[in-house]
């Protein structure tokens, strides 16, 4: 799943219940021979049985106190027959820690548990659902077929919003491992079914037990709406002609098929589908599979479109849509179909063509990486133009919010191509993790998303191999910015506990997604590419249909390890950084020590905390594969690679002498960051000034980001980042300048409201300007498209101009002034797109109110979605507290913004100096409104929350967010303690630090 920009717990039970599952549910084929074997084991089965029945009555009649006592049952015995007696049924659950035993199992009361008991499973289901799309309503029959794995009476499965109205049980006569019909089978009486909304449950009492290993049938019909909400079976709408269509179309993870039918709705419930859908044939249907056939019209003139099986799956991955849309479509050369269904203006544009074309380099760059190959015949890619997320891996059919997939190459910033490419490169990459292999429950949903985010930067340099992502972008995106929340003790372990259904949206964080992605890069280049990918691709063909846990990804990538004879032990390691919350810094001094010569080395490690007084405390210890390299002023020596297990180590490393300085964490690869002695950081920046390349692109970045979060965390004097940066006049690449404008606009945040704010801008316009104006502003007329641009180049230019403007470089705002000037007066937009979001937003700042008001109109105008998305963005950019007012009024009360933008507009108002007070008024006044629409996706109020409240520096403001945190509740869940954190840090960084800062800013030797 992909989440839109931006926005904790001990193991529980995850090793024993992937384990025991993981045996349980691998696919068998089912040969002659098998059977065979199989029936002469039944005969000698039942042989022995009869053997053990009398040994056990024996052994029962002596031991039935002690019998009593215990309550009975259990996997291996067969409960009573007949009608259910006070013991029946008994250990119904899928795991042997989870919940307590009772004697009636009944009175257990299975469904108040928040996890189903799993007594039950399903194999396959067959769903018909009719689909009408007039009223926005549905019916639909299930029928899934089940295998009893404990004796019970009780069957409980998902449901939510849906209106039951039969259900049966019928006994299909066979069992589990043979499927042929025999008598005894039939309908069984049911004593009583409801629903347990609690839960989102229904529980169906049956007057006698199902037994182990049988297979039995249940049929439930029910009735329910297309919400107007974007979870479940939801329908949206948009525009052709003037004329507004409707479309309805599925999203269910992570617990939201149980909204469109009753399903066993736990990830590890895998079984195959049959869909079948019927609804007016106006409109096309789609889902994970293709279409096997139709069924001849009904008697409302309907047929029914029967999709193909699909092959195991977890039902959060099933899919289907009912739309209007056209499509265009190209083959991988392996015969994989692959659709692009959009709108019918849209693709007519071909404004698909580009995600097409890259979805099938994709499987192919797949399909050699994993060395599995794609398991559906076709995949669609859906383009909708409201949707919870940017995007979402459904198996075979991948649904896309337009702005993720749909680009006009004409009128696309480079940034707005590479996001689209990224979202499409993650979403591939779910059809193996994910899809094909999916995580055993919520709390390691990082193993896919994880791998997915990683992913999305090396399937992005196999598309485009001079953008370097995984090495540069990757630090800036992914590295520093997960550990600057990683750095909170409100943060959380990455593998968290999850038990109740409203928890699970809290688990899609970018905890799960970034830091996820950050140790499977280091863990990757600890282990060298070749052995990494032969680790996933064993892990992916022995879990394939299946679930898995963590541990069976470390024991596969150890296995691995050793196949090369690197004895390794992945778990051990890794258990450190995904079970413990943050990350180390690790400190590099020279040895002090008289006996130790000067080749050695001493390595500390401690929890990095913004909140430094509270990392003393912290007990948190990790291993820590440092890599460590010896540089002087014309080269970097080798480097070696240091275990850090310790809290304080002695290494021997290189010769060095007076002028020789150190290096850690090569290239960035390691989740952690480096400090030094101050003699060494001096030295560093001494390197930087004479000849920076020295250093690589990624270090030069790793070193600001460091350098800039250590100082404002307190670990270093807050001169040393500012020195730092004094080199960037010589910096030719787009990475440093990006982690340098970063942390710059973090501290702008802090600053922007202070009286000396001038002496910090100054300073960043002294570094800035000389660069920005030898890299100029884009040609006029755009040659060619963003498609061929060069990637480094325009994006350094942007973020210079971005830079420039931002911090007040008056040609720079001439410069936008003239072009908004030129687009008013011709109605000819020539601004180059790559430079588009800030010429409108510098032009709104400003320029007056008709500029506001043309940007508005054009807004509504625009049919291009990045255009549409910056236009709106500008809007947010106006000096004028009357106007952003009324943004955010028109926003959250008209239909005029998306739904899913308005919360970027109170971000962006947030982020405008002018507007900070307004947005955090605002958010607080209108935030039950805000709860009640976005509250359900969580990470969408989390975003919100960080948004308004990140520049708070003030005690009046800290004590008016506390003020709001105890009035509102805890609705908002982990947002608040984090935005509370965030907003004293700020307070104690301006009591502590502040003055230092401008100290060394007003010497005139920096000035
Ligand atoms: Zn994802």
């Amino acid at each position: 799943m992909g989440l839109n920009d931006s926005s904790p717990g001990a193991m529980r039970n995850g090793r024993g219940l992937s384990d025991q599952w993981a045996e349980s549910v691998v696919v068998r084929p089912r040969t002659t021979e098998r059977s065979i074997t199989v029936h002469k084991r039944l005969v000698l089965a039942f042989a022995l049985s009869i053997l053990t029945l009398i040994i056990v009555t024996a052994v029962a009649v002596v031991l039935s106190v002690r019998f009593e006592e215990c309550g009975g049952g259990g996997r291996g015995r067969e409960g009573p027959t007949g009608e259910s007696g006070p013991r029946g049924g008994g250990g119904s659950r899928l795991n042997g820690s989870r919940g307590e035993r009772t004697g009636d199992e009944e009175a257990g009361q299975p469904w108040k548990k928040s996890r189903l008991p799993g007594s039950a499973r399903p194999r396959h289901y067959d769903l018909e659902l009719v689909v009408h799309m007039d009223n926005f309503t549905f019916s639909g029959e299930v029928s899934i077929e089940l295998e009893c794995v404990n004796a019970t009476r009780v069957i409980v499965l998902h449901a939510d919003r849906l209106e039951v109205d039969r259900v049966s049980v019928t006994a299909e006569g066979g069992t589990a491992g043979r499927a042929f019909s025999r008598p005894g089978g039939g309908a069984m009486r049911i004593q009583r079914h409801f629903p347990y909304p609690t839960n989102q449950m229904y529980v169906v009492v049956l007057h006698r037990e199902l037994k182990p290993m049988r297979l039995y049938r249940l049929n439930v019909s029910f009735d329910a709406a297309i919400e107007d909400e974007l979870l479940g079976f939801f329908r949206s709408s948009y525009n052709l002609q003037g004329e507004r269509r409707f479309l309805a179309v599925t999203q269910f993870s992570p617990i939201h098929a149980r909204k469109a039918f009753p399903c066993f709705d736990e990830p590890l419930f895998k079984a195959t589908f049959s869909l079948s859908l019927r609804h007016d044939p106006r409109f096309t249907s789609l889902s994970n599979m293709p279409l096997a056939g139709r069924s001849p019209p009904g008697e409302d003139g309907w047929p029914a479109h029967r999709f193909a099986r699909t092959p195991r799956m977890s039902t959060y991955y099933l899919a289907w849509a009912v739309c209007n849309f056209t499509y265009r479509e190209t083959q991988t050369d392996g015969g994989v179909t692959i659709r692009l269904y959009a709108r019918p203006d849209a693709v007519s544009s071909g404004a698909g063509d580009y995600a097409l074309h890259i979805t099938k380099r994709l499987l192919g760059f797949y399909q050699d990486y994993f060395k599995v190959q794609y398991s559906l015949p076709k995949l669609d890619l859906l383009a909708v133009p409201k949707h919870p997320y940017a995007a979402m891996e459904n198996w075979g059919l991948s649904v896309f919010v337009e702005q993720k997939i749909l680009l006009d190459p004409e009128v696309a910033s480079s940034t707005y191509q590479m996001e689209l490419t990224m979202v499409v490169v993650h979403e591939i990459c779910h059809q193996w993790f994910g899809d094909l292999v999916t995580p055993v429950w919520w709390e390691d949903v990082w193993l896919k998303e994880g791998f997915a985010h990683f992913f999305e930067y090396v399937g992005t340099d196999f598309l485009f191999p001079k953008w370097n992502m995984e090495k540069q972008r990757f630090l800036t995106d992914v590295l520093h910015e997960v550990m600057l929340l990683d750095g909170l003790s409100s943060s959380h372990p990455i593998s968290q506990e999850v038990e109740r259904a409203t928890d699970i949206d809290r688990v899609f964080d970018w905890i799960a997604y970034k830091k996820g992605a950050a140790l499977i890069r280091m863990l990757a280049n600890v282990m060298g590419k070749s052995l990494f990918q032969k680790g996933l691709n064993d892990y992916l063909l022995s879990h394939m249909y299946g679930n898995a846990a963590r541990d069976d990804l470390w024991n596969k990538l150890s296995q691995a390890m050793r196949s090369e004879g690197r004895g390794i032990d992945i778990g051990g390691m890794m258990d450190g950084w995904t079970l413990q919350m943050g990350y180390p810094v690790v400190t590099i001094s020279r040895s002090q020590s008289e006996q130790l010569p000067t080749d050695y080395i001493t390595v500390s490690q401690e929890h990095f905390l913004y909140g430094q007084e509270v990392s003393n405390s912290s007990s948190s210890r990790w291993q820590v594969p440092l890599t460590v390299a010896v540089g002087n002023r014309s080269s970097l020596g080798s480097e070696s690679l240091i275990w850090v297990n310790n809290r304080t180590e002695t290494h021997r490393i290189g010769r060095m002498d007076d002028n020789t300085w150190l290096l850690g964490n090569i290239n960035q690869t390691g989740y952690f960051r480096v400090n030094y002695d101050l003699h060494n950081w001096k030295l560093l920046i001494q390197q930087l000034h004479t000849d920076h390349r020295v250093i690589s692109v990624g270090n030069r970045a790793g070193l600001i980001d460091d350098a800039f979060n250590l100082a404002r965390a307190g670990y270093l004097p807050q001169g040393v980042p500012l020195q730092l940066i004094g080199y960037l006049p010589q910096e030719a690449w787009f990475l440093p300048w990006h982690a340098a404008s970063r942390a710059l606009y973090q501290l702008d945040k802090l600053l922007d409201r202070t009286d000396e704010y001038r002496l910090f801008s100054d300073y960043v316009l002294k570094q800035v300007t000389s660069r920005y104006h030898q890299m100029g502003w884009p040609a006029n007329a755009p040659e060619g498209n963003v498609l061929q641009a060069s990637y480094q180049s325009e994006e350094l230019q942007r973020e210079l101009i971005m830079l420039a403007c931002s911090f007040g470089n008056k040609q720079c705002h001439r410069q936008a002034v003239t072009y908004i000037s030129d687009w008013i007066s011709s109605n000819k937009n020539r601004i180059p797109p790559n430079v588009r979001g800030v010429v409108y937003c510098t032009g709104v700042s400003l320029m007056d109110e008709d500029v506001w008001e043309f940007i508005w109109m054009k807004f509504h105008s625009s049919n291009a979605v990045s255009e549409k998305k910056l236009l709106l963005e500008a809007l947010t950019c106006s000096d004028d507290v009357f106007l952003l007012n009324r943004l955010l009024n028109l926003s959250l009360t008209s239909d005029l913004v998306p739904e899913q933008d308005v919360i970027d507009v109170i971000i962006h108002v947030g982020q405008n100096p002018r507007g900070r007070n307004l947005a955090w008024k605002y958010f607080r006044e209108k935030w039950d409104v805000l709860n009640a629409r976005y509250g359900e996706a969580l990470f969408m109020n989390s975003k919100l929350i960080g948004g308004v409240t990140e520049f708070l520096t003030t005690e009046t403001e800290l004590a008016e967010l506390k003020e709001f945190v105890q009035s509102s509740g805890l609705g908002a869940g982990p947002a608040l303690s984090r935005a509370l954190e965030i907003v004293e840090g700020n307070v104690r960084w301006h009591r502590l630090h502040r003055r230092q800062f401008f100290q060394w800013l007003r010497k005139p030797s920096n000035q």
